[in-house]
């Protein structure tokens, strides 16, 4: 079937097999490239490894350290006519390059927010790994959650307090816009929290503990953003900081923890903003990204998640003794927040219409960077050519046959 990108507002409904093949194989390359990194790990769990940050820990972590990897992620496989996420396309061509490369990769595809999954994953880690794993990134972005009590919960992005104003752009059309958002109800706050703060990591944590399958001096890590003030109003200060917040003093409880369980660790590190299924959704980020691209390829500065994630653990994670802030957080937001790549995009924020984005904003980057995301406009892949939408993930199939 010829696969073509169908988009719904900040969206795209299809995804390519071959073009997001396409993609995990360049990440690989681009490990390899930069060279091994000490193992410092062996056995490493990513929960939401299926895109964006949690997809690069996971090319990292194997090809990079040469671990085990043991991914847990939720995607929806091709039914008929219909694509498979990209996602799915995503892992299926990441477990295949490993299993070439001799490098073990399992993969769970359900909800991690579920005690089932967990327990699924506990046992794999019992069959599979040794009984232990020494690292856990936690890379979870989703719009709902079902806690363990049974209650759904939908985040939003929101501001707080106060409506927020400011300009917006539409990333197909690249029509510039005013936008105004009414500020979030209290029962939204709270909700925004459950789904994107820390207690879903912290009964992640808990759980492997009660397992006793964290192995000596085991780290956790989860990721957050804090961004520039500019976009204060809608992210720090708005109901997903709060949640960020959350996350953030979750770190310092379960460092408490697992200090006691495992001599373990657990850790935030602050990422830059990028083009993923997730940023794409908040209202007024992608026109910051679109600028803040546009003047970090200009510096020569600018990082994708698999560069980010690659400095992540080289930087901070393979060695001895991290360089932290006073938070106790690792930063790789160090490029991205530079007083002169925040003066320009201030700059150009000003100045900015549908009519001069083009030419002063990175807009033409940032929407191909996310068709790349579903495995469109990828360079060298034919979208002409027929292609088979069903394809199986190694390790998932093999469960089920
Ligand atoms: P993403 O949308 O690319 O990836 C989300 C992952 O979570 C996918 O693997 C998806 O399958 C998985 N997932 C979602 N719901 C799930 C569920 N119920 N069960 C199992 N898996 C589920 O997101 P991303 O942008 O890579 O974000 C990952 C983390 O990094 C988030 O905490 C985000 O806040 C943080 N972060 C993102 C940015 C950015 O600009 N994108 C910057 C800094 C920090």
């Amino acid at each position: 079937m010829i696969v073509e990108p169908k988009t719904r507002g900040f969206i795209c409904t299809t995804a390519h097999p071959v073009g997001c093949a396409a993609r995990v194989a360049e990440q690989i390359d681009y490990v390899q490239g930069e060279g091994e990194l000490p193992a410092k790990y062996k056995n490493v769990l990513v929960i939401g490894a299926s895109t964006g940050y949690g997809l690069a820990s996971r090319i990292v972590a194997s090809f990079g350290l040469g671990a085990k990897t043991l991914g847990v992620f939720f995607e929806r496989e091709a039914d008929g006519n219909r694509t498979a996420s990209a996602g799915w396309y995503n892992s299926a061509a990441f477990e295949k390059a490993a299993q070439k490369a001799g490098l073990y990769a399992r993969s769970i595809n359900g909800d991690a927010f579920s005690e089932n999954i967990k327990q699924q994953t506990i046992d794999c880690i019992k069959q599979d790994l040794d009984g232990k794993v020494d690292l856990v990134i936690y890379s979870l972005a989703s719009p709902r959650r079902q806690d363990p009590t049974g209650t759904l919960y939908t985040s939003v992005l929101k501001p707080i307090g106060n409506p927020y104003k400011d300009k917006t752009v539409d990333i197909v059309s690249g029509v510039v816009s005013n936008v105004e958002l009414a500020p979030a109800k209290p029962e939204e706050i709270i909700a925004t929290e459950k789904v994107m703060g820390g207690e879903d990591w912290a009964l992640w944590v808990d759980a492997l503990i009660a397992a006793d399958v964290l192995a000596p001096n085991a780290t956790t890590v989860a990721y957050s953003y804090i961004g520039p003030e500019m976009t204060y109003p809608i992210y720090r200060e708005g109901t997903i900081g709060v949640a960020k917040s959350h996350l953030e003093r979750t770190a310092h409880e379960l460092n408490v923890r697992l200090a006691k369980h495992c001599n373990g660790t657990a850790i935030v590190s602050v990422n830059k903003g990028l083009v993923t299924q997730a940023s794409a959704a908040i209202p007024v980020v992608p026109l910051y990204i679109s600028l803040l691209y546009k003047v970090m390829k200009q510096k020569n500065i600018h990082e994708g998640c698999i560069e980010q994630i690659y400095r992540l653990f080289k930087d901070f994670l393979c060695v001895d003794n991290m360089k932290l802030d006073d938070a106790q957080r690792i930063r790789i937001d160090d490029l991205e927040l530079r007083d002169d790549v925040q003066q320009e995009i201030a700059q150009l924020w000003g100045n900015m219409t549908t009519e001069n984005l083009p030419e002063i904003s990175d807009i033409v980057g940032f929407r191909k960077e996310f068709f790349q995301l579903f495995g469109f406009e990828v360079d060298n892949v034919d979208y002409t050519k027929d292609v088979d939408i069903n394809v199986q993930i190694p390790s998932i199939h093999l469960e089920t046959v």
